[in-house]
């Protein structure tokens, strides 16, 4: 007779095994106690181990609070080494052949002998889950440069967030011993604005035959570009794109003087025929030379980390009373007051902070 079937929902099952797809190697550096300690990640760092590169930006990136003291030890014993890049911004909408450039201008950098990273910053990534900048199948001549770093931006982060470890990410990369990192970005939200407050020289890609409008271009990037790239300068663009870029070199002429003393350029490229790529790294080297020379470079690198100390600073001001429940509900009373005209909002903030500092004294 047939042995009766068991079709108790308490009957166990043989699991499954792990599919293949899972890199053993991961996952065991997943464990807690598997990670490697601050003082290894910095000399694998150090040493030039990509390896421990890229697993320490992930803890930089991590929003795990357990993660937060690894991170600091490992950013604090990097910062003297850090420094020693040049920080390149490079903006432009989806489609103006950002990722193209990239790898054309980076491979130029690599045949230079220099050391390129790329980082992104795309908030995009947190709000849609798609990423613009971040896919897979992009740059894959750079990726394969053993020269070359490739890092796509943190997803599921605010701009501050994202803002935050990317520029703990340069100061990792720089410490790694990358000559150039460029910062690519498109312009959602306020990435370009981030993304110009923690470079040395800041690229606007635009492509010829399209308004600002039509370009998605916002008002005041233009203010903040050291050089305009009329991108796609072939085949039968050319003469189109040298046409923009004289109007462009024109209109540029007309912004007020930048106190880089640097007159903002505009050129053309290809990153099909590569033409005009020499020269965009001829131009950032005219610009470093001159601002390094007249005491700029370093005095913007150092107004750049003051002002990130202070928005710092505010932010995290900020976020204790988010987190603390007694501070969040002063706080909420402050805006219905605030919003009821009771209270002037300067007068609100002052009675908030008076309160969160008596509530800090022993
Ligand atoms: P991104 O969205 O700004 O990163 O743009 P991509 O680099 O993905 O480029 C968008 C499209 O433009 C792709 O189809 C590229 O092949 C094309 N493209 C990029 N650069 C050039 C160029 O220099 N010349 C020409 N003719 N096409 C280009």
């Amino acid at each position: 007779m047939e042995p009766e079937k068991k079709t108790s929902a308490l009957q166990e099952i043989k699991g499954v095994e792990s599919p293949d797809s899972i890199n053993p190697k991961a996952t065991s550096f997943v464990g807690k106690n598997k990670f490697p300690s601050a003082n290894e990640f910095t000399e694998g760092i150090f040493s030039g181990n990509i390896t421990y590169l890229s697993r320490a930006i992930t803890v930089i990136e991590s929003t795990n609070p357990a993660h937060s003291d690894l991170a600091s030890q490992i950013i604090t014993a990097c910062l003297p080494k850090s420094g020693n890049s040049i920080r390149i911004g490079i903006t432009g909408v989806p489609g103006v052949g950002k990722s193209t450039f990239i790898e054309a201008f980076g491979k130029h950098l690599t045949a230079l002998g220099k050391k390129v990273a790329v980082l992104a910053v795309d908030p995009s990534s947190s709000i849609s889950h798609g990423s613009i900048l971040g896919d897979k199948t992009r740059m894959e001549e750079l990726v394969k440069d053993e020269n070359a770093y490739i890092r796509p931006s943190a997803s599921g982060k605010t701009l501050g967030g994202v803002a935050r470890s990317t520029r703990e990410t340069i100061t990792l990369c720089e410490a790694f011993g990358f000559d150039v990192i460029i910062i690519e970005t498109v312009g959602v939200g306020q990435s370009e604005t981030a993304v110009h407050a923690m470079t040395d020289f800041f690229l606007l890609l635009k492509i010829s035959g399209a308004g600002d409008e039509l370009q998605g271009i916002k008002r005041g990037i233009m203010e903040m570009a050291d050089l305009v790239v009329i991108n796609k300068a072939d085949g039968d663009n050319i003469k189109k794109a040298k046409l923009a870029r004289t109007e462009f070199e024109r209109a540029l002429h007309f912004f007020p003087p930048q106190s880089s003393g640097w007159t903002p350029k505009a050129l053309t490229a290809s990153a099909v025929t590569h033409d005009g790529i020499p020269e965009v790294w001829e131009t950032i080297s005219d610009y470093v030379s001159l601002t390094e020379s007249n005491g700029y470079f370093l005095e913007r690198r150092n107004l750049q980390d003051l002002e990130w100390l202070s928005q710092s600073l505010k932010d995290r001001l900020l976020q204790q009373f988010e987190l603390d429940a007694n501070l969040n509900e002063s706080l909420e009373q402050m805006k219905k007051k605030v919003l009821e005209k009771k209270i002037s909002p300067f007068i609100a903030a002052s009675r908030l902070l008076e309160d969160f500092l008596k509530g800090r004294k022993p």
